[in-house]
């Protein structure tokens, strides 16, 4: 593989190749790369990838760049009131601020502006091709791959693409988590999952019951606070409630004061758990049931409003849902409720349907990949995943770095083999490591990372391709 200068605008299609296994023609992408996704993490990878001199093709299932911040596509889990929870300044690209004139916190029409911006900046979209998705992606010979795409919903010929490299940004945020509930098929009252949550007209004069308390489920808890008739908010056991702003700045630049003077974790604990008994206070007096973890273990909840409006009596707080009948919900501590509406806030898994399971190291375990650092396969070291991290703080720094780290391993592989090959021993040795310091090992913490630590760890990784260079 060699980086192509020159701006590759052929379409795929151009140059026909050998069938593939079944018998379908195949077209020769040579030295380009594929990218899946044109979301946050895809735009950057298409970015960093063209700075590095290769050529991509980026396929996007839906018409326009901006992935789940793009509210006018199908699965995005966006909702009217929608905002960062990260801040401004540890979200955007590092190359790309956002303007200092938006809040600390914007909406996710800023958002979709942003990315917007900087697809035209860099003059992405020119190697996007939107309304097509990716349903195959198969390893050939020569560590090579065989990509076969369709138009979005599946319209007209499947067609099959070789490249160099693949780039999976295909986002995880947007293939709802269910939980499994005895009675659940036989419950009379409305049923949906966060994910086709817009607005909040959906709430409005209705008992509402939300379960799931991350983000999502207390910022829509909220909502129905003001919109509902009555609202239930169900969590399995106690969170720490974060406020959005702590010593009049966001909460996670004051945690990122504490990490970059590198406060050890016992001490970070300690007071971020002084600044919550002075700013929140005792949660059991809210009717909260006490947390069973100490601050740091789960990914925290950043949410000013959820205990306000709890003390205002606008969000009652009860246990979990032990099963449904036709017309009440059983509560595990025997209470039956009567909601119209359930609203199950309780996340996503990740899907990589175009994918062998197996090639991500996934062998069996609910379809969580085996990667090192997140990003890079055991085994086959020209398929990276871009995105897949939770972190303390914005994702799109970390989908950068990821980017950057992966053009420069393709790059590697050119100029200096031993390094490219001592890389692929690191990620073998390294594939399962976390980043995520006292954050307990769940479904729901499957990628979490803490964002100092985790790109600490891309520094190295970076620093150890660098060494190599001539
Ligand atoms: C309510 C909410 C609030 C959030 N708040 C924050 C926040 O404050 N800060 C933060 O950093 N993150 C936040 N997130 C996480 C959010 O997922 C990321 O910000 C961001 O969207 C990740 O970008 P991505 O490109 O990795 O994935 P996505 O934005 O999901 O983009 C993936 C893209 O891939 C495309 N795609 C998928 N499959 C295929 C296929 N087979 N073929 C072709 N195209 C395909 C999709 O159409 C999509 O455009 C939030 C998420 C939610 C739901």
């Amino acid at each position: 593989m060699s980086p192509s200068p020159e701006h590759d605008r052929s379409r795929p299609e151009a140059a026909p190749l050998a069938p593939t296994r079944d018998g379908r023609p195949v077209s020769d992408r040579g030295d380009t790369v594929c990218v899946i996704g044109a979301g946050a993490s895809g735009l950057t990878t298409v970015k960093n990838l063209r700075e590095h001199g290769f050529g991509v093709d980026c396929y996007e299932r839906e018409t326009g760049v901006g992935g789940a911040w793009n509210w006018r596509h199908d699965r995005s889990p966006v909702y009217a009131s929608t905002h960062l929870i990260s801040s401004r300044p540890f979200t955007q690209f590092p190359d790309f601020p956002m303007p200092d004139s938006w809040p600390d916190y914007p909406h996710h029409s800023q958002l979709l502006s942003y990315f917007e911006r900087y697809a035209d900046h860099f003059d992405l979209r020119q190697h996007i091709w939107f309304g097509t998705e990716v349903v195959r992606v198969e390893p050939v010979e020569g560590e090579r791959w065989d990509v076969t795409t369709r138009s979005t919903g599946g319209y007209g010929p499947e067609r099959t693409s070789r490249y160099a490299a693949v780039v999976v940004a295909n986002g995880h945020n947007w293939s709802p988590k269910l939980p499994r509930y005895e009675g659940l098929a036989e419950f009379r009252g409305e049923v949906m999952h966060a994910s086709s949550y817009q607005d909040p007209a959906q709430l409005r004069g209705k008992r509402v019951l939300v379960v799931g308390a991350g983000n999502t489920g207390c910022d829509i808890a909220v909502e129905a606070a003001q919109q509902a008739s009555h609202c239930w908010h169900s969590t399995r056991r106690g969170y720490w409630y974060a406020p959005k702003y702590v010593l009049g700045r966001p909460a996670d630049q004051v945690n990122d004061t504490l990490l970059a003077l590198r406060v050890p974790l016992r001490v970070r604990q300690w007071l971020y758990h002084w600044t919550l008994r002075l700013t929140v206070g005792d949660l059991t007096r809210f009717g909260l049931p006490a947390p069973d973890h100490r601050v740091y273990e789960t990914h925290p909840i950043a949410n000013s409003q959820l205990v306000y409006y709890v003390g205002h009596g606008e969000i009652a707080p009860v246990p979990d849902v032990a099963r449904f009948h036709d017309r009440t919900v059983e509560l595990t501590d025997g209470r039956r409720i009567d909601p119209e509406l359930v609203v199950f806030a309780t996340g996503y898994l990740p899907r990589f349907e175009f994918l062998d399971p197996k090639l991500l190291g996934d062998e069996g375990a609910e379809g969580r990949p085996r990667l090192w650092l997140n990003a890079f396969v055991p085994g086959h070291p020209t398929l990276a995943v871009v995105g897949l991290v939770q972190p303390d703080s914005g994702i799109f720094p970390l989908s950068h770095w990821q980017a950057v780290l992966f053009a420069r391993l393709l790059r590697a592989r050119l100029t200096r083999p031993e390094r490219a090959a001592a890389f692929a021993r690191r990620v073998t040795a390294g594939a399962g490591e976390r980043y995520s310091g006292a954050v307990k090992d769940s479904s729901r913490h499957w990628f979490e990372v803490g964002h100092a630590d985790y790109l600490r760890a891309l520094e190295r990784a970076l620093h150890e391709l660098e060494a190599s260079r001539k």
